[in-house]
């Protein structure tokens, strides 16, 4: 196989949205699989929608999702130069044009043709040809520039997802290549990039799949190689409708907020839209060794927040519990909670330890955490049912033999043991009381495990409010 050279190509007008993390990975898997090149671009051509902040934003989650590239970040908007070469190549060539139509004058065009049932093209007016006369140019002006595409025939290409797409030159126009402030357009500056980048795989939306014959037929004007395009379906939200901003989160940013892990991350989009047999949970480096190109999904994947939690659940389990701590402090600190280096170095690793096979996200086990280093809201209703009359006195002798114990699990297994024995109850009718009292839930890990966890110091003060 040729060098194989893939690339992702944000346009930096928002965060990285999970549809262009998903290509990012594919394309990612794709040149690690073959021992090809993987680059990244930043489309920021859209003067006015594009920001710094998106650009900063967009690095970030490619480093966090674990995404590295050989090459770039590539900025479209410092190689103007080199897209006004290529234009004047091909208005020099008679393969572009100026073109002096007004907004007005397009937009008469446009509902004459749809008054007539056709559709709404360009006029071809500023197109030359042997033999036809140019309107005047008319002053005060600026022209755009307009790539000639063949008027006749059809483009078809094997889409490395799709399958075989054939599209008739006649049912597009000439496009725009450059806008009357000299900038180039999307679909031109992609394919000078794609050019020069020798990119040899395609990996992108399928949004694009109308793009892709003018891009086609740009490539063979230029006289360059075609690399292989793959149109990946649109993730589709639970209500079958495309994800978008206002059915839930769509940036890679938010679910790292929202306590997901990266590897998570990457596990679950890899899924959607691709599959290794029955495999749901697999690293990235299967994915890397498996990821050929094959077994692409045809049909639009349904984004599942409740898979999504599944598959983070089973990272946070495997996670190293110093990792798991860290990513938990930052939570807590958000919070306004602050720990001492002790705490973290130690303390906040076993409580990760000991809670992380009940948390779905590291913000769950967070709000676990947040119980031994700040203030515990106890929950009302679960208090009146627990913590009652008959059971007090029960709660007062287990804080005295407490407050004389060696705070280890043992010894305070046997405190415990012992104030069961004295007010004969089982252990539920003691530990639930308990837990409310100090974790502010009944829903907490053996008690001894907690007890010793939280430290003499909240415990006794916490018992005291029974
Ligand atoms: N800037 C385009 C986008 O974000 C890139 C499309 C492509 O990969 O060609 O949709």
């Amino acid at each position: 196989m040729n060098k194989i050279r893939t690339r992702i190509a944000p346009s930096p007008t928002g965060f990285l949205h999970l549809g262009t993390a998903r290509t990012a990975l594919y394309s990612w898997a794709y040149a690690r699989h073959y021992g090809g090149k993987f680059v990244l671009r930043i489309e920021d051509t859209d003067v006015a929608r594009s920001t710094q902040d998106s650009v900063d934003q967009i690095l970030a989650s490619m480093h966090w999702l674990g995404l590295g590239y050989d090459e770039g970040p590539v900025y479209q908007m410092q190689r103007l130069d080199r897209y006004r070469e290529v234009v004047d190549q091909l208005i020099a060539q008679g393969k572009a044009y100026h073109c002096y139509s007004t907004p007005e004058e397009l937009d008469a065009v446009r509902e004459e043709k749809k008054a007539r049932g056709e559709k709404a093209l360009y006029d071809g007016r500023w197109r030359p040809a042997p033999g036809k006369t140019l309107p005047p140019v008319p002053g005060g002006i600026k022209p755009v520039v307009r790539f000639c595409n063949p008027q006749d025939g059809e483009v078809t290409w094997n889409d490395l997802v799709k399958g075989p797409i054939t599209i008739s030159n006649r049912e597009i126009d000439d496009l725009i290549i450059v806008r009357t402030d000299g900038i180039p357009t999307y679909n031109f500056a992609v394919v000078v990039d794609d050019w020069d980048m020798q990119i040899s795989h395609v990996f992108r939306g399928d949004e694009h799949i109308n793009n892709t014959p003018w891009q086609i037929n740009m490539f063979q004007a230029l006289g360059a190689p075609l690399p292989q395009f793959g149109h990946c379906p649109v993730i589709l939200g639970d209500d079958g409708q495309k994800l978008s901003k206002r059915r839930g989160a769509v940036s890679v940013t938010a679910y790292e907020e929202g306590g997901y892990l990266p590897e998570a991350m990457l596990n679950y989009l890899a899924r959607l839209g691709w599959s290794h047999g029955d495999d749901e949970l697999f690293t990235s480096e299967q994915m890397v060794s498996w990821f050929d190109g094959s077994h692409l999904s045809k049909s639009p994947a349904q984004w599942d927040p409740a898979k999504l939690l599944w598959v983070n659940a089973h990272y946070i389990k495997e996670a190293d519990n110093a990792r798991l701590a860290s990513l938990v402090a930052a939570q807590l600190s958000k919070q306004g909670v602050s720990l001492s280096d002790e705490a973290l170095a130690r303390h906040l690793p076993q409580v990760c330890a000991l809670f992380k096979d009940r948390c779905e996200t590291t913000f769950a086990l967070a709000s676990w955490a947040a119980k031994f280093y700040a203030d515990v809201r106890i929950d009302e209703a679960e208090f009146a049912q627990h913590v009652t009359d008959a059971v007090r006195p029960a709660i007062t002798m287990l804080a005295v033999k407490l407050s004389a114990c060696p705070w280890d699990k043992a010894s305070i297994a046997a405190v415990i043991k012992e104030v069961l024995a004295a007010h004969s109850l089982k252990m539920p009718q003691l530990a639930m009381p308990v837990r409310v009292l100090v974790m502010g839930t009944a829903q907490t890990p053996s008690l001894d495990a907690v007890l010793e966890l939280a430290g003499p110091t909240i415990v006794l003060a916490r018992l005291a409010k029974a």
